[in-house]
């Protein structure tokens, strides 16, 4: 069976510490599908489909990454990829308890699911895609934090 994982994130923007985290996992998996999250009662900074294409150009030679978004819960998107896996990165212990409880709920819908947590390297820890949102609103320069950021198109 095809080891398949869903990295799902809301990827505003989709930061070298993501990047890092895909590139990591592509070892472990046969399929990774980077998953935009789409929150109804959410507004996003950047616009979804310049989120798709910026990710996109940040894997286009590699066959084992595709984009896509979805609205409904993480589990059932799973299921209809027939992924048996969701991916998410650690940063610190923050993101630690945040995570296990998330991890556990999913557990408890969708057994079968298991998610597999990579800590980022240490270079990437401190990238965080809200601080990233903050620099840019206030006309700070993102290339150091995110690759081809020029890509991105805000939705202001
Ligand atoms: P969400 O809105 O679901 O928290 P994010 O886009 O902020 O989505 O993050 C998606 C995943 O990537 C989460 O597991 C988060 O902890 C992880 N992540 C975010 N930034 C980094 C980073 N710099 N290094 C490693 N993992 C990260």
């Amino acid at each position: 069976m095809k080891k398949i994982a869903v990295f799902p994130g809301s990827f505003d923007p989709f930061t070298k510490g993501h990047e890092n985290v895909v590139h990591k996992a592509m070892n472990l998996f046969d399929e990774i599908i980077i998953s935009i999250g789409v929150n109804s009662t959410k507004s996003s900074y950047y616009s979804l489909e310049s989120r798709k294409k910026h990710i996109l150009s940040l894997f286009e030679n590699n066959p084992k990454i595709s984009v896509q978004s979805y609205q409904s819960l993480t589990t059932e998107f799973c299921k209809v990829n027939q992924a048996n896996y969701i991916l998410r990165g650690l940063r610190d212990v923050k993101d630690f308890e945040y995570e296990r409880s998330i991890s556990q709920m999913n557990h408890a819908l969708s057994p079968e699911i298991e998610t597999v947590f990579l800590i980022t390297d240490p270079i990437f820890n401190h990238l965080n895609s809200s601080i990233i949102r903050e620099i840019a609103k206030n006309g700070g320069v993102i290339d150091n934090f995110v690759t081809n950021a020029q890509i991105l198109v805000t939705t202001l």
